[in-house]
């Protein structure tokens, strides 16, 4: 079994990993806020936890997955002041902040089944868990962490000494660069809020302190350990999560346990389109279901977004995106394409070059994602396996069989491969190979009046060499 490695934003080095419990993998992913649609950008690093995941599967490990829903506390600009974003799109939209959460977690939700994200084991809700939240907070205020000041509760990030390691931050430098703030009343600059207090807030909650709401930073250490426990394998995020989000995480978990916490930190970086950075005002945040109106298919969209190594800038494009759809269509003809020679031939012998080519198709796959998920690297030798199954000009049961499961066992990990072939109706195959007969027997009239028909019933029906074809779902 090859060493899984990965690179740790933590320790700044490429690791070794080592499970806590032999066997098992917990993974903590900050998901959405759920305050507008979710675009490209947000998916990249959501698609980077579930090719992590999906990837342990392969390797056999079982996995707990959490992923929360933040449906309060996260102000805009990621800052400790100012207007929560929940309450901005509930004012924007004349809605309740419980009613805009919900619309929006749907979508996301939408979202990531057409990219086929394997569900979380738990998509925990930060309103479900205020009790958790001022649990830890009065942890943190007991042990020294935490002050209170009036009705607000803010940690003192000069009692953690680890603060700044994650992102590289120093309090000097912190500091050195920090607004004069209205609030004086924190004791150092870069405190931040466990719990505020603010009667125009939307959502509010009684508490040790008085009514308020959460800060952002405090759900996710209450939320992973009581899903995950105190210590666990994975945090995952966007490579914006780091400063201050995952930093302030730290400090409250660290401070309230005592015990470290997260083993290994990945961050996915910044999405670009066309050569530029994605924003509101560019216009080019777009929606999974935007680019599906657009024509595109949701197996490329995930394609485009997974294909590229989580720790570059990927720069997506509409002609990426055509590009995409033409890889999986080499992966998908070839399994079609072999599963219709081999109907030819029932014998069950497999020739040593097709194991060998197989073999080594499934261990290159597995020592490159074992490489900090070295994407560029497994796909590489996918279509090499690929290609060296398109070069056998016959082909036994037993081998396209072997061969078919390995293409299979590879996709359980892309997830890219439509389950087009085996959901073609009987009655549809019939109706292909009636035509496959009219045409050897150049009765073209017959043949196009059946590709009509198999149109009409919503299906495409494409044309390979030597008499071959492909159904596809229209
Ligand atoms: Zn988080």
């Amino acid at each position: 079994m090859s060493r899984i490695r990965f690179y740790n934003t933590f320790s700044k080095q490429i690791e070794t990993f080592e499970p806590i419990e032999p066997g098992k993998v917990k993974i903590y992913s900050c998901g959405p806020t759920v305050y507008s649609y979710p675009h490209i950008g947000n998916f990249r690093s959501f698609l980077m936890a579930d090719l992590l995941k999906r990837f342990f599967e392969f390797k056999g490990y079982s996995v707990t997955h959490i992923m929360n829903i933040t449906d309060v506390g996260h102000l805009l600009e990621d800052a400790d002041e100012g207007a929560d974003k929940l309450e901005e799109a509930a004012r924007r939209e004349k809605k309740d902040p419980l009613q805009i959460a919900q619309f929006y977690t749907d979508s996301f939700m939408a979202a990531a089944e057409l990219l086929t994200m394997k569900p979380a084991d738990n998509y925990p809700k930060a309103t479900d868990h205020i009790d958790e939240m001022i649990a830890m907070v009065q942890v943190l205020i007991d042990n020294g962490h935490a002050y209170v000041v009036g009705r607000n509760v803010y940690y003192d990030v000069t009692t953690f000494t680890d603060y700044g390691k994650l992102s590289g931050n120093t309090l000097d430098d912190l500091n050195a660069g920090v607004r004069i703030e209205v609030n004086s009343e924190k004791k150092n600059p870069q405190d931040f809020a466990l719990w505020k207090h603010d009667p125009k807030h939307l959502q509010q909650w009684d508490s040790p302190w008085g009514r308020g709401f959460p800060g952002w930073h405090i759900e996710c250490s209450a939320m992973s350990v009581k899903y995950l426990g105190e210590q666990f394998d994975f945090h995952t995020g966007g490579e914006d999560n780091i400063f201050p989000h995952h930093e302030c995480e730290i400090a409250q978990t660290e401070g309230a346990t005592g015990k470290k916490w997260v083993n290994y930190w990945m961050h996915g970086r910044f999405l670009m389109f066309d050569g530029e950075k994605m924003s509101k005002s560019k216009g080019n945040l777009y929606t999974i279901q935007e680019l599906i109106e657009k024509g595109f298919k949701k197996n490329a969209i995930r394609y485009a977004l997974i294909s590229s190594h989580y720790r570059q800038n990927y720069n997506f494009t509409f002609a990426g995106l055509k590009a995409a759809e033409q890889a999986i269509d080499k992966i998908s003809q070839c399994v079609f394409t072999i599963k219709q020679k081999s109907k030819a031939d029932s014998s069950e012998t497999i020739r040593d070059e097709v194991t060998a080519f197989i073999d080594k198709g499934i261990s290159g796959f597995d020592a490159a994602l074992s490489d900090d998920l070295n994407i560029s690297k497994a796909l590489a030798t996918v279509f090499e396996l690929v290609k060296e199954a398109n070069k056998l000009a016959d082909i036994t049961a037993a081998e396209a069989t072997a061969i078919v499961a390995a293409i299979e066992k590879i996709d359980s990990v892309l997830g890219i491969l439509e389950e087009a072939d085996d959901s073609i109706p009987a009655e549809i195959a019939d109706l292909a190979e009636r035509r496959k007969q009219a045409k050897l027997a150049k009765d073209w009239a017959a043949a196009d009046a059946i590709r009509d028909e198999i149109a009409t019933k919503g299906f495409v029906l494409e044309d390979m060499p030597g008499h071959e074809y492909r159904i596809k779902k229209n």
